[in-house]
């Protein structure tokens, strides 16, 4: 007998048929002898209304009402999918995050899980019950409720494995598993069959939103298999397990895009020492995540540097940029959301020359200019144009071989 937590998204509990249908598929893993989890997002694009709500009710959204407020979404699907099972004859319990133990820190919108206590849902399984538990919340040593960043059920998911020690979370979401690209950008991606957890830290940290980062980062330490795969036509999908020997080194696995972060320059800034390390810890004291960073020296001893954030934070981070510009004498600060980023992943590159060069010389011939650029051992990303990278996307699938295997 194993123990499987099972995820499902926003499409899949998209209406009252795929909570239906969800149940069905619930029973059946029951049936074949398995314990079931159940962790469940809001339905459809619940979340992304709740928060128009709150833009039209107020133009000021304390973060510990937005938190109140978004959580509504999970706690909705969760008591129709326990109805939705007892209706087929399987006894189920629905919990909020707060009951299935998993306390967090204090930061409203993007808490971080510090302990999961899930004592209440090892009970439920031992009095032969199938828990459903509200994905993306949580409560905070101040007794608040928290949520866990967008995307944030795969957290919980892996969270609740990870506790549980479960044999594999499955993520059961609108597309067949990890693919090449984003399915919705290069028609002509393919599934993987299996992903390392290195490669899939980079996918998810690069743009390729199918599973949220912190998931991950939860399987990989805790040793807990995924399997990403759809609840449309339930077949088998992705594996992400850990590397092993046996493992086919792919160049190029999965090429990623992200618009969804802005550019800040500051300029002319006196290169000395202690200059960089004012900014960025000025930055880490708002609680700003900065992510590509690239220094020019230029001309009389002055440097730019310029560096990534999430759009989001754009505005915080430009007030911070503004403030330690006075401070080291720097020239100006300017920022730029019209960029976007391109990733080539797969830990064969580590041992591959020339995929660097392929990559440029791909997007030269499509003259499309390079603005940033950054590397880790398997990844390499480029920052362009945001009006630039799907064509970019679709062009290096292609110059990778990556199309339609
Ligand atoms: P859910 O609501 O089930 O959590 P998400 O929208 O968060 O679903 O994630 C699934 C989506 O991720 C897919 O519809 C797909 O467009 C997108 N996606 C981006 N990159 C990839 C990729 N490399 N492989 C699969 N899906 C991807
Ligand atoms: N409902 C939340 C969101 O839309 C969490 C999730 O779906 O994972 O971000
Ligand atoms: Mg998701």
């Amino acid at each position: 007998m194993a123990l499987i937590v099972q995820k499902y998204g926003g499409t899949s509990v998209g209406d009252v048929d795929r909570i239906r249908e969800v149940a069905n598929h619930v029973a059946r893993t029951r049936a074949a002898g398995n314990e079931v989890v159940v962790v469940v997002s809001a339905m459809g694009k619940f979340t992304d209304d709740l928060i128009l709500l709150a833009h039209d009710v107020s133009s000021t959204r304390p973060a510990r009402e937005m938190d109140m407020l978004l959580t509504a979404g999970e706690r909705i699907s969760m008591s129709l999918m326990s109805m939705a099972l007892g209706a087929i004859g399987v006894k189920s319990s629905s919990f909020t995050g707060s009951q299935a133990g998993i306390i967090t820190d204090t930061s409203h919108e993007r808490a971080k899980i510090l302990e999961i206590r899930p004592d209440r849902i090892r009970e439920a399984l031992d009095e032969g019950l199938v828990p459903v538990v509200a994905g993306f919340q949580g409560v905070s040593t101040e007794r608040d409720i928290t949520t866990l960043g967008r995307g944030g059920s795969d957290v919980t998911a892996a969270a609740l494995a990870a506790a549980l020690k479960a044999d594999v979370c499955e993520i059961y979401t609108d597309v067949a598993g990890v693919f090449s690209a984003d399915p919705r950008v290069v028609t002509k991606a393919h599934r993987l069959d299996k992903v390392s957890f290195d490669e899939m830290l980079e996918i998810a940290s690069t743009g390729g939103r199918v599973l949220m980062l912190r998931s991950v980062e939860f399987a990989r330490r805790h040793h807990v298999p995924m399997h990403v795969r759809s609840s449309f036509t339930w077949e088998p999908g992705t594996w992400i397990v850990e590397e092993d020997p046996t493992m086919e080194e792919a160049i190029v696995s999965a090429i990623t895009d992200d618009t969804s972060e802005a550019k800040i320059t500051v300029a002319g800034v006196p290169d000395r020492p202690g200059v960089a390390a004012t900014l960025f810890r000025e930055l880490a004291n708002d609680d700003i995540n900065v992510d590509m960073i690239v220094q020019n020296t230029s001309a009389y001893n002055l440097a730019d540097i310029s560096f990534t954030v999430a759009k989001t934070e754009l505005k915080a981070a430009m007030a911070v940029c503004e403030k330690v510009q006075k401070e080291i004498h720097a020239a100006s600060v300017t920022s730029d959301d019209s960029i976007g980023r391109v990733t080539l992943v797969g830990a064969g590159m580590k041992s591959s020359p020339g995929v660097t060069a392929l990559m440029f010389e791909t997007l030269y011939k499509d003259n499309i200019n390079i603005e940033m650029i950054s590397t880790s051992s398997i990844r390499i990303s480029c920052v362009l144009r945001a009006d630039k990278v799907a064509d970019a996307v679709r062009l290096l699938h292609t110059a990778f071989g990556l199309d339609g295997e």
